[in-house]
């Protein structure tokens, strides 16, 4: 545990850190470098200027602090015994603790920060696309907090497969739609198409996007994939590297999921600046489902970021922008591309991929549960899998290797996806 004192007051940016600059977002129709000025029309300055930032901390609001309290920061560190002796590894397993948010996810720690610079900048409203709905849930109640409305797209999928996380985010005040809707042009001719149509993040940030540029008081906030958002969950590895020192230990493995990259990337980062310095030895870890392998099987080009084609061109691992994920449960990683530093990390060799199979991740995720009595998110049990094969790798060479993951979320929302799991349904 840290005091409130100890928490970190800054968030870091690992930018100007990166072995090479980062290629910069692209104009879709010219091919050049964005003007900063372009994105206005969707973000408030203070974000586009944390975006291209070359500074190494930037401070955490005072209203943002605040914010953190409230949200059960800072998060403990915990070390999963009981686990370890399950599997009778020499291993040490350390485990994040992001599912303490009352929205149940790390995504609050962003959410709270851009709905504050949105509020400093007169925004009255926010739009927003939600996957499996932990990040609607966490704008909704940060724009409860802060006085702004919030109209929430949700993939018609988790829609109607989740109907506690839609409940959530009207008591926060949210309006919630399933998405493609009747709302925008492209969801009507989305639906002519296909009356049914399940949805995707893509099509879901295309209405967002549409509905917030015809508002001129409201702007569009993304809970993932873009460098302001990678910046304040910086707050999570910043925490953790404190509570190694009190612990007087270095990690070997970090280790953590990847949907769009952000608690990945929260998580890791201020380690990657230190390794990078050639101040730390430790390996990184990104874990994601075999059916949406960005990077493990995406190519490393510049992609839209949404299915309409309205984003900049980002430099990415990619599945390609018109990408269909089949409807696994763990839906906050059904995205098809990554976050630039991530993918540039990972081109780089810095960080390690690997992907796993629903089921094995179930059974891992049960096995966590059984022993340590949380429920970890299906998202995060994909670096549970990867967490308990790494312990097990451990246990062969008789090794006492130091395993950390970030436990993004927890899964009391996503009871339906284990109970099809225990019912043997899982393909
Ligand atoms: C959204 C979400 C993810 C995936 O998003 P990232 O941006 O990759 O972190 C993972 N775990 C949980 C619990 C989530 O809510």
């Amino acid at each position: 545990m840290l005091s409130l004192e100890e928490m970190p007051k800054k968030w870091y940016n690992i930018l100007p850190d990166l072995p090479e600059p980062l290629p910069p977002p692209l104009n879709p129709a010219t091919k050049e470098p964005i003007a900063p000025s372009d994105l206005e029309v969707i973000f408030p300055k203070a974000l586009i200027a944390q975006e291209m930032s070359s500074e190494n901390y930037i401070d955490i609001p005072e209203e943002v602090l605040d914010a953190y309290q409230m949200i059960t920061r800072p998060s403990p560190l915990q070390r999963a015994v009981r686990l370890e002796e399950k599997l009778k590894t020499p291993a040490k397993i350390y485990f994040k603790r992001e599912d303490l948010s009352p929205a149940g996810s790390h995504k609050t720690n962003t959410a709270f920060a851009q709905t504050y610079y949105n509020l400093k900048e007169g925004v009255e409203k926010l739009t927003t696309e939600t996957g499996a709905g932990q990040w609607g849930t966490a704008l909704s109640m940060a724009c409860n907090h802060f006085g702004l409305k919030c109209e929430v797209f949700m993939v018609r999928a988790s829609y109607d497969q989740k109907p506690y996380r839609k409940v959530m985010m009207r008591l926060f005040g949210a309006d919630v739609s399933p998405s493609p809707s009747n709302l925008t042009e492209f969801g009507k001719k989305l639906l002519a198409e296909d009356k049914n149509h399940p949805g995707s993040l893509g099509i879901a940030i295309s209405e967002a996007l549409q509905v917030c540029v015809k508002d001129e008081k409201a702007k569009y906030s993304l809970g993932s994939v873009l460098n302001h958002v990678m910046l304040h969950q910086t707050i999570i590895g910043q925490e953790a590297m404190l509570q190694f020192q009190k612990l007087g230990e270095q990690p070997d493995y970090l280790v953590g999921c990847v949907g769009g990259g952000s608690n990945f990337a929260g998580f890791t980062f201020p380690f990657i600046g230190q390794k990078l310095k050639g101040k730390l030895d430790t390996e990184f870890v990104a874990v994601e489902p075999t059916v949406v392998p960005t990077l493990t099987g995406g190519k490393y080009e510049y992609d839209f970021g949404d299915t309409a084609e309205m984003t900049p061109l980002l430099m990415m691992y990619t599945l390609g922008h018109a990408f269909v994920p089949s409807p696994i449960h763990a839906g906050g990683l059904r995205y098809h591309g990554a976050a630039p530093t991530v993918s540039a990390l990972t081109n780089a060799g810095i960080v390690k991929a690997v992907a796993y199979q629903q089921k094995e991740v179930f059974d891992a995720a049960a096995m966590f549960a059984r022993a340590e009595g949380i429920v970890p998110a299906p998202e995060t049990a994909h670096a549970v899998k990867a967490v308990i094969d790494l312990a097990l790798e451990a246990k062969e060479k008789n090794e006492e290797k130091i395993i950390a993951f970030n436990f993004s979320g927890h899964g009391l929302l996503d009871l339906a996806g284990y109970e099809h799991y225990l019912d043997g349904n899982l393909e």
